[in-house]
């Protein structure tokens, strides 16, 4: 692929579909989103910095230093927000955009019914930093969407309070942020610190500046991104880094209902902390055991099994009329 060091073009070259042989979009399949809306005098659409990456290899051999966006769901004033940005300065120009309020558990949710409001803040290091009063993916979008005029070669996106293990990834906000830059055809990652007492994030600092070199040297494929969970262990004590597949997680939710001043009852989301499976293999198994977790996670949910059985269900539709079905 031809490098756009500046992403000026991104939105003019070819789709992500037609670059990965899939043919154009059809846009009977738009989704019903308008594009002929009316632009106000003052309006404008800012020019698309969706993703055009840079070829992935060794950092020694790369033009420029690699851009890369920063960003969490545990707000701005997050401090593994600061570490993950200053692990990752070492390697690239890193610009952050992150939520002002923590949004974990949002997933992947974008905000539509309401417009964003941008701020730029100074962050702990006295290092520029912008905060968007909305989700994770609204802080990658407005990044790949003109936001800074410039596209990124990488996103980061923790470090998390907190692991998101297995079926965790179907909640957090932090990997959230990282689907959305895959769909935006940047490679990214998403990494959170197990949390046992005051957490110290060396080793998560660490690790993310290993994991972010391996990706900018490597390479992903479309729609693949890395979940990374670092133990709760220091750089002494972590037993070495797995990479694994999605363990199960056991949640032990209970619905807490309690009576706002008024007698009208209102609910909590409560109960006891969520365990998991840890078989080996998995990254419950290699978190428990001290180890890094480095999980691969794809964006085709496809389940390739049920598929191959639903072509052996019946799926003609009764005649109305017609002779009872007599299955
Ligand atoms: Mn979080």
């Amino acid at each position: 692929m031809t490098g756009d060091p500046e992403g000026k073009q991104g939105h003019q070259a070819r789709s992500p579909a037609a670059r990965a042989g899939l043919g154009a979009p059809v846009d009977a399949l738009s989704g019903g989103h308008r594009t002929d809306l009316h632009l106000a005098e003052g309006e404008r659409y800012l020019p698309s910095a969706r993703a055009t990456p840079r070829e992935a290899r060794p950092l020694s051999e790369w033009e420029s230093r690699p851009r890369i966006l920063v960003t969490n769901d545990d707000g701005i004033e997050s401090r593994g927000l600061l570490v993950l940005k200053q692990a990752l300065e070492s390697i690239g120009d890193v610009h952050v955009m992150a939520p002002d309020t923590n949004q974990s558990a949002v997933g992947h949710g974008m905000t539509f019914m309401r417009p964003l409001r941008v701020r730029e803040r100074t962050l702990i290091d006295g290092l520029p930093g912008w905060s968007v009063d909305g989700s994770p993916t609204d802080a990658v979008s407005l990044a790949f969407l003109g936001y800074f005029g410039m596209s990124f070669d990488l996103v980061a996106s923790g470090i998390n309070y907190g692991s998101n293990l297995g079926d965790d990834v179907t909640y957090s906000g932090t990997v959230g942020a990282a689907m959305e830059a895959v769909l935006s055809g940047c490679p990214a990652f998403a990494i959170s610190q197990q949390v046992e007492g005051e957490p110290d994030f060396a080793l998560a600092g660490h690790m993310a500046k290993l994991v972010a070199t391996n990706i900018l040297e490597n390479g992903l494929g479309a729609g693949e991104l890395l979940n990374v969970n670092v133990p709760a262990r220091s750089l002494a004590t972590y037993t070495g880094v797995e990479v694994t597949r999605m363990g199960k997680r056991v949640y032990q939710d209970q619905l807490l209902e309690r009576l706002d001043p008024r007698g009208t009852p209102y609910y909590w989301f409560g109960g006891p902390p969520p365990t998991g499976l840890a078989e080996p293999g998995t990254d419950f198994h290699a978190v428990l055991n001290g180890k890094v977790a480095i999980t691969p996670i794809q964006l085709d949910l496809t389940a390739r099994r049920l598929l191959k059985r639903l072509a052996d269900w019946h799926w003609d539709l009764p005649l109305p009329g017609g002779p009872a079905d007599e299955r």
